[in-house]
């Protein structure tokens, strides 16, 4: 089969490699899309601390189950499946709490073991979640960042009154926009430096006042001027400059809570009367728990729609061109998905 391999920081390629036999409990997947996450590239760039070489990246991918190891049932055979990549050991104080996507010896497919840029994959058949044939394999292919954003609303809740403020109208902003405007229905406000990612923005569910251009606007005014009195209650940081959660806890309202996404090892200088003084929650989030049958009914339903943040399908062997693409004009591409289908 032919897969996506980065050898060592800066050095990748498309390569034939021995087809993986799945385990006992495992499925092999035979991969139609996947998508390119930032934490691809930074993996490519040796900048993911996590990660071990050579690996086999992608951790967002649909494909369908040809295979089935010991133990799992044979009926599985032809689904078409979403992967969630998180695989957790279900003992530590983590697992046992319900927060399996932090657990101590925590595997990430695609970063700790071999991922989803490859023809096929072999995957725990409990991580592989069975997609409606309403739903189009395009969308599949992205329920993992979906479930980043149902996470992160689900660490913070979400209020019928709250005001949001989502930073940065990348995909972490853009699914958050779709599940806060969406599933949740509360006025939501998206900055970005890019107007084409606030037209992106406006199709995911942000009202025409709701996009804030911060390399024009500055953002405090621009909130009082659309008539949020007082600093939004939810925050969600998905820009992850440092700068940008002292930002936060400055406008933040009274009671706010501000979602944290950001894996910088910069510092933030958050001043701790701010906090205390309005009793603001801080709540850190890691990739999903357990969240992908939620984000697949969100789906069904018509409630989210992931083709929105969708902007390129890119035949897989042309992967270094799509890493460029998504790194050097942010303005053109958003979410660009890797074609397994020409094989
Ligand atoms: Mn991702
Ligand atoms: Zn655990």
């Amino acid at each position: 089969m032919l897969s996506v391999v980065v050898d060592r920081p800066q050095s990748m390629a498309v390569r034939e490699v021995p087809l993986p036999a799945p385990a006992a409990g495992e499925v092999r997947v035979q991969v139609r899309y996947a998508g390119i996450c930032g934490s691809d590239l930074h993996i490519f760039h040796g900048k993911n601390p996590f990660v071990s070489y050579p690996r086999i990246i992608g951790h967002e991918f649909v494909g369908r189950i040809e295979s089935v190891g010991a133990g799992v049932d044979a009926a599985r055979l032809g689904e078409t499946v979403a992967v969630d990549p998180v695989i957790s050991c279900g003992h530590c104080h983590a697992c046992t709490i319900g927060r399996r996507n932090v657990c101590r010896s925590l595997t990430v497919i695609g970063v700790h073991r071999d991922g989803g840029f490859s023809q096929y994959v072999c995957v725990p058949a409990d991580n592989a979640y069975r997609i409606p044939a309403e739903i189009a394999d395009t969308c599949a292919a992205i329920v993992e960042p979906f479930a980043v954003a149902a996470n992160a609303t689900a660490r913070t809740g979400v209020l019928p009154g709250d005001v949001a403020l989502i930073y940065g109208a990348g995909t972490v902003g853009l699914t958050l926009v779709q599940v806060l405007k969406r599933v949740y229905g509360v006025r939501t406000f998206i900055t970005d430096r890019l107007d084409e990612r606030l037209r992106l923005a406006r199709q995911c569910g942000a009202a025409e006042d709701e996009v804030i251009n911060t390399s024009v606007e500055n953002l405090s005014e621009a909130l009082q001027l659309r008539g949020v009195d007082g600093g939004p209650t939810l925050i969600f940081d998905a820009v992850c400059h440092p700068s940008i959660l002292e930002e936060a806890v400055r406008l933040a309202a009274p009671a706010a809570r501000i979602g944290v996404l950001g894996f910088s090892s910069e510092p933030s200088a958050i001043v701790q009367a701010e906090l205390t003084k309005k009793e603001l929650t801080l709540a850190a989030s890691r990739l999903n728990c357990a969240m992908f049958q939620q984000v697949i009914d969100w789906i069904s339903r018509g409630l989210i729609q992931p083709e929105h943040i969708v902007t390129h399908k890119v035949d897989f062997r042309q992967v270094a061109q799509a890493f460029e693409l998504a790194e050097q004009r942010p303005a053109e591409s958003c979410k660009i998905l890797l074609d397994f289908s020409g094989a």
